[in-house]
């Protein structure tokens, strides 16, 4: 040994003897500040042995690396904890190897023991660091990952699989290439990233739309950041990912939505009164001519129960969608309500232009529309207003054109009007009266009056029809013939129909208790209230709070019904009657219903509209139609009754015709319910052995 060169290192080297390192023969000066012992302590014969400067804790695994080093002739290079002598433990590491001479004396060993405190704690500071990364990209809330640049991922993190919809990170990693299985949304986001990558080193916020697991598509903003190898180039993307759809589709809404319809992306009603507003101006300049066309898509209207309203959202965006197609590119299409759109013809406008617009419009609607697994056909009914014949500012433009289509909507389905001074009177007139229907409702100004059903022969009664009628508090009533359609219109009649049905319900309960026979109430049902109400529920829960057998509840359904399509309405009459109500056809003979449409119906009872009745004494071809009617009735299993009876000789056609029932002032007009009550008392007591 070379005492003066190694006195100056840090640590100390040693030689020993014997197989453990049992004996130091000597050491370097650096001994006794490594170790705050004196040398000679652990040195010579008489020394101690060093191995007791080694924490318990670590004098195996010293011993045996010795031991190892020993039998092999080999280098060893350990790292324990000394115990120094004022107490402190502190890192060493000792390297050495086991020098053997030509003898079979023990090997000698040279080692070099120094101070690897600080290398140590280094170590174990970067492995804590090494795991709080791995924790911090374990729970990151951000998508983490590492790539290859063809695409391969080399690292995942649970976000990040949670965000593209993967189960976990071994599964994305297995799974997604970004390269191939059109991740971006956009073919070319990824070139470009690539490019920017390439160029820049790292790219920050790069917005894509991107594809999940399961095909639904995300926004996400990635920062990434290239890794190079030694020949420097592109190895490795690292990078995060987080997910900005929400963020997106707010700027989206703030946008357009203060002039976009946010459902169908059309213009809304603000961005339409200032396109009229400024096509007035320009049709006023030019003295052209301006069209309004306003329309409802009744999106309720083919289907019962009432659509769910995430439904009627996907119809009314697919009929929005055809509407554009029906106009040209400088028109302007707005949904302006609700249900409700306007077009605005501006460029070229004349009679035949409105019309071209008009059918198309139709037409489309007409279409089918798939919505949640079957078709819907809405209704719609269009009106019309042009500059400046029926007004000359938009307010006047839109309201004539809403009178018009309120008109056209009186006319039928899928119909058209164009406004008309007349129409401004009747319209004002409809509005004035559903605003007063609707306070009636609320001041419970409706009742029920009841007017009874006989046979022809014998008189027998053999129920009651409840007809509704409205006594104001003040001011003048009007008869149903007047407000069903109004609040047809406003769709007041869904709530009235519903009272008509639970109290024509509570009303039979009643009489049949006092008469102790259980004759049934017959009720009328709008066209509307099959649409746009789950008639079905409302039937069965008058039933039920009323204790109402079914077979004691008759519904009267007119032909304007029978217009509907058929699927729905069918299927509605056949829920009705499997309730076990029975179901009559109202003021038949004035509508539609061929007779071979009938035959599919599931009713009861057909109804001859008074009208016929009225002729019967006048003209005798009139015999025909009733003897036909009757014919068609009986043929089908039905019974049929005359309505509108008011002469003894018109009782005595009838039944010669064998007409099997009949209603009308000849027998009673509609009465309240003590008078019902009373005159069926009568009757039954006058003809008390007719069955019914
Ligand atoms: P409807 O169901 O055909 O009712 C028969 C109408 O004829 C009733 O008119 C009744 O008062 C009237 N009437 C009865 N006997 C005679 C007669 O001998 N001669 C003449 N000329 N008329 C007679 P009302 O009560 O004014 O009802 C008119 C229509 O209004 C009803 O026709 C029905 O369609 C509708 N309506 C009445 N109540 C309701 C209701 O609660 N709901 C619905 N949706 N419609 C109703
Ligand atoms: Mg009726
Ligand atoms: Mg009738």
């Amino acid at each position: 040994m070379r005492p003066q060169l190694l006195d100056c290192i840090d640590g100390f080297a040693y030689q020993a003897c014997g197989p453990a390192r049992d004996r130091l023969d000597s050491v370097s000066a650096g001994f006794s500040a490594l170790t705050g012992h004196s040398a000679d302590r652990f040195t010579g014969d008489a020394g101690e042995r060093y191995a007791l400067l080694i924490d318990p804790q670590d004098q195996a695994r010293v011993a045996d690396a010795i031991a190892q080093a020993i039998a092999t002739r080999q280098r060893f290079d350990v790292e324990y904890r000394l115990l120094r002598a004022d107490g402190e433990r502190r890192w060493v590491r000792e390297r050495g190897i086991a020098v053997a001479d030509a003898t079979d004396a023990p090997p000698r060993i040279d080692g070099w023991v120094e101070d690897a405190d600080a290398a140590r704690r280094a170590l174990d500071a970067a492995r804590e660091a090494l795991q709080r990364e791995r924790r911090f990209i374990e729970h990151a809330a951000e998508g983490i990952f590492e790539t290859t640049p063809d695409g391969r991922f080399l690292r995942a993190n649970p976000a990040l699989a949670r965000l593209l919809g993967y189960p976990d990170p071994a599964s994305l990693i297995e799974r997604l290439n970004v390269a191939r299985h059109r991740f971006y949304v956009d073919p070319q986001a990824r070139d470009e990233l690539l490019r920017r990558l390439e160029h820049d080193g790292r790219v920050e916020q790069f917005e894509a739309r991107v594809r999940r697991a399961d095909g639904r598509v995300l926004w996400i903003s990635e920062n990434v950041h290239a890794v190079r190898d030694d020949k420097g180039r592109l190895s490795r993307l690292q990078g995060t990912l987080v997910d900005i759809s929400e963020r997106k589709a707010q700027e989206l809404r703030s946008a357009t939505g203060a002039l976009h319809d946010p459902l169908t992306g059309l213009p809304n009603r603000a961005l339409l009164r200032d396109r009229l507003q400024h096509a007035i101006e320009a049709a006023q300049r030019r003295r052209r001519l301006l069209a309004v066309i306003v329309f409802d898509v009744d999106a309720a209207a083919a289907t019962a129960p009432p659509l769910r309203p995430a439904v009627r959202d996907d119809l009314l965006r697919a009929a929005a969608a055809r509407l554009p197609d029906c106009v040209r590119a400088s028109d302007t299409v707005a949904r302006y309500g609700a249900e409700r759109f306007v077009l605005l013809l501006q460029d070229d406008v004349d009679a035949a232009s409105i019309a071209q617009v008009t059918q198309r419009v139709l037409a489309e609607l007409a279409r089918p529309i798939p919505v949640d697994a079957h078709e819907a056909t809405p209704r719609c009914s269009l009106g019309i207003s042009v500059y400046p014949d029926h007004g000359t500012d938009a307010d006047t433009l839109l309201r004539h054109a809403e009178f018009a289509m309120h008109e056209a909507r009186r006319a039928g389905p899928n119909t058209f009007r164009m406004y008309t001074a007349e129409l401004t009177h009747a319209v004002a007139q409809r509005v004035n009266l559903a605003g007063r229907l609707r306070q009636a409702l609320q001041r419970d100004e409706f009742e029920l009056h009841f007017q009874p059903k006989l046979m022809l022969v014998g008189a027998r009664p053999v129920g009651a029809e409840a007809l509704l009628r409205w006594k104001p508090a003040q001011g003048p009533g009007a008869p149903p013939s007047q407000f069903i359609p109004v609040a047809e219109d406003s769709g007041l009649i869904e709530t009235l129909g519903q009272w008509v049905i639970d109290a024509a319900c509570t009303a039979a309960v009643q009489w049949q208790r006092e008469l102790g026979v259980p004759l049934p109430v017959s009720a009328n049902v709008s066209a509307r209230q099959f649409r746009h109400t789950d008639l079905v529920a409302t039937v069965r829960r008058a039933l039920a709070q009323s204790g109402l057998a079914p077979q004691s509840l008759e519904i009267e359904i007119t032909e304007s019904c029978l217009a509907d399509d058929s699927g729905r309405f069918l299927r509605v009459l056949g829920e009705l009657k499997a309730l076990g109500v029975a179901l009559s056809i109202d003021d038949f003979g004035t509508g539609y219903s061929s007779m071979a449409y009938l035959m599919h119906l599931p009713i009861d009872r057909l109804k001859i509209d008074q009208a016929f009745v009225a002729g019967l004494a006048a003209d005798a071809p009139n015999d025909a139609i009733l003897r036909a009617i009757v014919g068609l009735g009986h043929s089908l299993g039905l019974k049929v009754l005359a309505e509108g009876v008011e002469t003894e000789r018109q009782r005595q056609r009838l039944a010669a015709l064998g007409c099997d029932e009949a209603q009308g002032y000849l027998f009673s007009p509609p009465v309240p319910l003590p008078r019902i009550t009373a005159y069926l008392r009568d009757t039954l007591a006058r003809a008390p052995d007719q069955a019914l």
